[in-house]
Formats: structure tokens, C-alpha cells, sequence
């Protein structure tokens, strides 16, 4: 039973990695820790119960990376997704950091695994989790609940007491107890974006966000995030910025999770909904252009794709948990997608009468193109002739947004007047932004949240002390 008339050093408020490691990280530097996770225990763990790895920057190889992955080459990568737009001094931070983060993370109970094969190749810059997020979290949890962190479930935050950039007090609702007022003397906001909250989307997609699929946990409405800008936080980063993927338009509304995803794109042609093509499906490698998709589709109308491809690519990818919609012909098919089937057909004959020859090498940037149509298809373009014809439709799905809380070095919140929060904290997602100005690196995320989680935690036990 959690004593809640105690006033608490560190009360972190948030389930997932950014806030397990924030615990953790506070307990180990000799603070009293309280967690308020939203989600009942089975759902404990946000959007970290899906991940499967983290990018750290590391000189050599080790039992599980092939190679070096040097602070230089990560910090060139994030230069290059971002297009520039992160906080050179904080990103550079973070990755050198995240060298540490490899073996902090293993003593907190975490194990590493060799890279899963697949489409995204990342045996050499990322680490995977042995049995994936939701075993990395359980062992978190073990950790925090052994290092006797107080934690509870189903421990909604509605309301924080802020003044003059000092957090006082939060308010805690829960089904059972109702609502309880939580004292602490530092506050660690690790509560996630606003990818759930289709409300709060919809303020800069307008309606196409309903059509949008949220990858992830559904109490990542960003309750907290809103609650601090509008008490004087500073914010960073654009609110349309996101990571979004094509996933399955079978997919449930919320938490369908990393198997929804379709990663066939580059085997054949993606239309809208008036059956055109509206871009290059072969333009860099996957790993390279899987999370433009996301952002692609939802520029369609109705915010609908079909990725079309036939029988003899069925076995390139990976296997997906809705099966293909078959057709024996391209008319049958469109008649399944319910689409034009004059103008499917017209699509799919213009495309295979510009592809040229050449030899197909999915692993590389091959020489197989088309000449004469728009857009082309620059690399991996083969005739699409063989029935069954098959297609998946896909949707907007996101994983998580980038509108946050402006921190420094010490994951402390700045105020809108740009001092420094007298004992705010914060980390993961709820303060991406500050890394992530736009685009993504596969696996950054759980580097956000871990490195900041553990700057935050340790910081805010030693304002507590003092
Ligand atoms: C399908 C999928 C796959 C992914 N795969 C990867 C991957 O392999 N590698 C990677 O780096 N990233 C991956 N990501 C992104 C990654 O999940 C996030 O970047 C990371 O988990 C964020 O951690 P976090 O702790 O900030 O947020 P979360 O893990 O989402 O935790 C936020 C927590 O806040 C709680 N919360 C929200 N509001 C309140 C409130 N008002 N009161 C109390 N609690 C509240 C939520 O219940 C939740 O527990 C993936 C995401 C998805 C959806």
C-alpha cells in the first residue's frame, strides 16, 4: 500500500522507458521515488511495450553489433534525418551518452540479443531487446519495485500545481480511491506524446485525422504535455511532426503494434484512391524511407493507399497478419479495393511498359528503373504481370509525436522566459522534440527516453536533496 500523505522526493508520472529509467536513476541516487502510471498494470508501459531495439553509438563491435557505430556516424545520421533541425548541442549530448546507456541498461536488468533479421538492417548500430519491449519493461519494473520505488497503476495525473516554474503538487485520479492530491519535491514528466488524442490532431490535420491509425498505447493522450506548456513550459517542435508509418487499414483504431506494418513497398506500386501512382515507391533503400509513408498516405484522399504487387514477389517480405487482397485480374482486384478498374488497369499497363530491364537486388540500389512515367520508379522496378494479382491497403499509422518540452543538459524544463524550472524534469517522448525536429532514425526513440530518463532521474534526486 503506497503511503500518498507523504511528500515524495521524485515523483516521476508516466510507465515507460523514459520513466522507469527516470526511477530507477532517482532510487540509485538515494531518493524516495513515486510513479503514476495511467495504464492498468497489463498495459503498463506506453508505446515501449512495442519496441524491439535502441540505437547506441559504440567504437567496437561487441557480442551483439557486427561493427563500430562511432558518436561521429550517429550524430551524421541524425544530422541527415533531421534535415538539421535538432539542438546540435543536446543531440550530441545524447549520443555521447548513449555509449554508456548499453551497459547501464544491462545492470538495470535488461538483456541484449543479436539484431533480428529482416527489412530494416540494423545489426550494426542498434541493439535489440531479449524478448523484446514488453521484456525489457518487465525487468525495469523488477528493478524499480526492488530498489523500492512505489509504484501505481491505473493512476491517472488530471491536474498539476505549478507556480512560477515550480512544480508544488499533482493531482492523481484513480477508479478505485478517486482523486488524491501528490506532493513531491521534484516532478519528472515522462508521459509520452499526443499521438492518441485524435481531438488534439486534429487542431493541425483537421479531419484527416480520423482516418489516422495510432500505432501505440491509447493513454499517450498528452494530458501532461498540454497541462505544462499551458503553465508556462516552454514548447519545441512543430505538432504536425511525427513518425509515421503504412500500416495495415485492418488495423485496429489504437495498439496493433510493429506487425501491422507493411514493409512490400519496394516490390511493387503504391495508388490512391483514384488507382495513381503519387510517388517514387523505389527511391532509396527501406530502412531509408520506411517513416515517409506514414506522412505520404495521409496527403492522400481519404488518406488511403493500396500497395499493388503480384504472385511472384509473395515470399520477399515478411509475412503479414492480414493476409493479401487476391484477384485472378487487375479488374477483380480493383473491384475488391472497390477502385476504378479501367483506371487500375491503365495505371499498372503505363508502369510496366516504362520499366526497363536490369537485375533486381532488393539489398542494394539496383539498376532496375522506369523511364517515361511519373513519378518514376527509380530502383526495383519489375513488371507487374504475374496473377494472382494482390494488393494491402494501407493507412496513416503513428507511432508517436514530436511537439514537447523545451529541456537542457539535465533534462530540466525551460520556462517560456527561458530560465531553467526551479525542479521540472523531463524525458522520452514527451520532449522528442528537442532531438527530433522532423524525420527519425530507427531506434532513437528508446535513446531519448533512456538517456534522458537517466539524467532526469539523477538530476531531480539531487535537487530534492537540496
Ligand atoms: C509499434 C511501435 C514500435 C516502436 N518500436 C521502436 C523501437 O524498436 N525502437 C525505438 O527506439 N522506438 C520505438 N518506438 C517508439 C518508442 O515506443 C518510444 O519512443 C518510447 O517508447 C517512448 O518512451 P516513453 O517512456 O517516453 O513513452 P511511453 O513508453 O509511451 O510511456 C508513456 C507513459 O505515460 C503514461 N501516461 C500518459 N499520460 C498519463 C497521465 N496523465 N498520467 C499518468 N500516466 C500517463 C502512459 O500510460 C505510458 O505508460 C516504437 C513505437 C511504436 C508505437
Amino acid at each position: 500500500m503506497v503511503d500518498l500523505t507523504r511528500r515524495f522526493d521524485v515523483l516521476v508520472i508516466g510507465g515507460g522507458n523514459a520513466a522507469l529509467c527516470a526511477a530507477i536513476s532517482a532510487r540509485r541516487a538515494g531518493a524516495s521515488v513515486l510513479v503514476l502510471e495511467g495504464a492498468p498494470k497489463f498495459y503498463r508501459g506506453g508505446n515501449t511495450r512495442h519496441t524491439r531495439n535502441m540505437r547506441c553509438a559504440h567504437d567496437a563491435a561487441t557480442e551483439i553489433l557486427t561493427g563500430p557505430y562511432t558518436e561521429e556516424e550517429f550524430w551524421k545520421d541524425l544530422l541527415l534525418v533531421t534535415g538539421g533541425q535538432t539542438d546540435e548541442e543536446l543531440a550530441r549530448f545524447m549520443i555521447h551518452e548513449s555509449k554508456d546507456i548499453l551497459n547501464w541498461i544491462v545492470e538495470q536488468g535488461v538483456r541484449w540479443q543479436p539484431s533480428l533479421g529482416g527489412t530494416l538492417s540494423l545489426g550494426r548500430t542498434n541493439s535489440f531487446f531479449l524478448g523484446g519491449g514488453r521484456a525489457m519493461l518487465n525487468a525495469l519494473y523488477r528493478t524499480a519495485e526492488e530498489l523500492g520505488v512505489d509504484i501505481l497503476y491505473d493512476a491517472e495525473v488530471i491536474d498539476l500545481v505549478i507556480e512560477d516554474g515550480m512544480f508544488l503538487s499533482a493531482q492523481l485520479k484513480q477508479p478505485v480511491g478517486g482523486k488524491t492530491e501528490v506532493r513531491a519535491s521534484t516532478l519528472v514528466g515522462a508521459a509520452g506524446g499526443f499521438e492518441a488524442n485524435i481531438e488534439w490532431l486534429k487542431q493541425y490535420w483537421g479531419e484527416a485525422a480520423d482516418n489516422f491509425l495510432i500505432r501505440g498505447t491509447p493513454y499517450n493522450r498528452g494530458t501532461i504535455l498540454k497541462m505544462l506548456l499551458a503553465k508556462g513550459v516552454q514548447e519545441i517542435g512543430d505538432p504536425t511532426q511525427c513518425h509515421a508509418v503504412a500500416i495495415d487499414a485492418r488495423a485496429p483504431k489504437f495498439d496493433g503494434g510493429i506487425i501491422t506494418r507493411h514493409d512490400s513497398v519496394v516490390f511493387g506500386i503504391v495508388v490512391n484512391r483514384h488507382a495513381e501512382r503519387f510517388y517514387d515507391e523505389g527511391e532509396d533503400i527501406w530502412p531509408k524511407r520506411y517513416a515517409i509513408w506514414g506522412r505520404l498516405v495521409a496527403a492522400q484522399p481519404d488518406q488511403i493507399a493500396y500497395i499493388i504487387f503480384d504472385s511472384t514477389v509473395v515470399t520477399s517480405f515478411m509475412p503479414t497478419l492480414f493476409p493479401p487482397i487476391a484477384g485472378a485480374t487487375i479488374a477483380e482486384l480493383a473491384g475488391k479495393l472497390e477502385l476504378d478498374a479501367a483506371a487500375l488497369e491503365k495505371t499498372i499497363t503505363e508502369f510496366n511498359a516504362a520499366v526497363q530491364p536490369g537485375t533486381f537486388d532488393h539489398t542494394n540500389l539496383d539498376d532496375c528503373a522506369t523511364q517515361g512515367i511519373t513519378p518514376p520508379k527509380t530502383h526495383w522496378a519489375r513488371k507487374i504481370d504475374t496473377p494472382p494479382y494482390l494488393a494491402y491497403p494501407v493507412r496513416p499509422g503513428i507511432t508517436f509525436t514530436y511537439l514537447g518540452t523545451r529541456v537542457n543538459r539535465e533534462a530540466r524544463m525551460l520556462m517560456k522566459d527561458g530560465k531553467p524550472s526551479a525542479n521540472m524534469f523531463a524525458a522520452g517522448e514527451i520532449m522528442a522534440g528537442n532531438v527530433l525536429g522532423k524525420g527519425y532514425a530507427a531506434g532513437i526513440g528508446m535513446t531519448i527516453g533512456s538517456v534522458f530518463g537517466r539524467v532526469a532521474g539523477r538530476e531531480a534526486a539531487k535537487n530534492a536533496r537540496n
